[in-house]
């Protein structure tokens, strides 16, 4: 097994924070040169002077297609190759069906699953030319719904169906295609719930169990990136031990 990811290019949306961040790190640190997008560049600027390889921060906001194109463009212009697309950037807005803010359903479509699916699209002609790999952050979620996540789950079950069928029409190309379904990470996803009952919710779970931290998904990739080309690991689901 390879363990390094020297030489290779790796754009990693959603990298201000949490999982992308954690992930952007953990593969400059294998070697790789990474392009990080998020629209909080201010962030991006710091992870850049704490990774160890080169980093080219891109303001990038995902519901946006032109900035989903353009950080795809501005990647390959600056790099000349993308060899890994972590599709990563995402947002969880719980709450139940009856009365929500629509607006946050919309929010959630637009950025876990039509934007995912933008940089997929920009992104694939040079995955094809690398023979390179996509990696679909998705959740827990995306196996089985619960009440007060349907929206976000309806996302995360999305990318699911899109991802294989983004397989099957790649694989024999040398394009890898794999899902990571993470459980409880302690990071800012819950942060943003609108919901003080389901903020509460999420609160009282996590300070009930030993929750992944960033790095245990950052090292879940790390793996399947660093297989070898014959190797596709399609789905990784990753719980804390603590989480029925
Ligand atoms: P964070 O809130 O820490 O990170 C979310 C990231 O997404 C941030 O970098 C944020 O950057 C970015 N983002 C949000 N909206 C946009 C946008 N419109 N354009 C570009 N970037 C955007 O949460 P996590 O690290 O936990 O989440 C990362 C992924 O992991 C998500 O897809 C989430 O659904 C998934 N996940 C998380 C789990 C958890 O328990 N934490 C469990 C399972 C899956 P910025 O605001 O600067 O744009």
């Amino acid at each position: 097994m390879s363990n390094t990811l020297e030489g290779k290019v790796v754009l990693v949306t959603g990298a201000s924070s949490g999982i992308g961040q954690a992930t952007a790190l953990a593969v400059s640190k294998a070697g790789a040169r990474v392009a990080v997008g998020a629209r909080r560049a201010d962030r991006l600027k710091t992870l850049a002077e704490d990774a160890p390889g080169e980093v080219l921060v891109l303001e990038l906001d995902v519901t946006d297609r032109q900035s989903v194109q353009d950080a795809v463009a501005a990647t390959i212009e600056r790099f000349g190759a993308l060899d890994a697309l972590v599709n990563n950037a995402g947002v969880m807005l719980s709450g139940m069906i009856l009365d929500a803010d629509t607006t946050e359903w919309t929010r959630m479509v637009e950025t876990n699953l039509l934007g995912s699916m933008y940089a997929v699209h920009a992104a694939l002609p040079h995955l094809l030319a690398s023979k390179g790999a996509v990696v679909q952050i998705s959740s827990t979620s995306g196996r089985a719904s619960s009440a007060a996540s349907g929206v976000y789950a309806a996302t995360k079950f999305g990318i699911t169906a899109f991802s294989e069928a983004l397989r099957q029409e790649v694989t024999t190309q040398g394009v890898r295609v794999i899902v990571v379904e993470p459980g409880f990470v302690s990071t800012e996803l819950a942060s943003h719930i609108t919901d003080p009952d389901i903020q509460a919710m999420a609160k009282t779970m996590a300070e009930s169990m030993r929750t992944l931290q960033p790095e245990d998904i950052a090292g879940a990739v790390l793996y399947a990136l660093t297989q070898p080309e014959h190797v596709a690991v399609n789905e990784i689901l990753i719980r804390p031990t603590d989480q029925t």
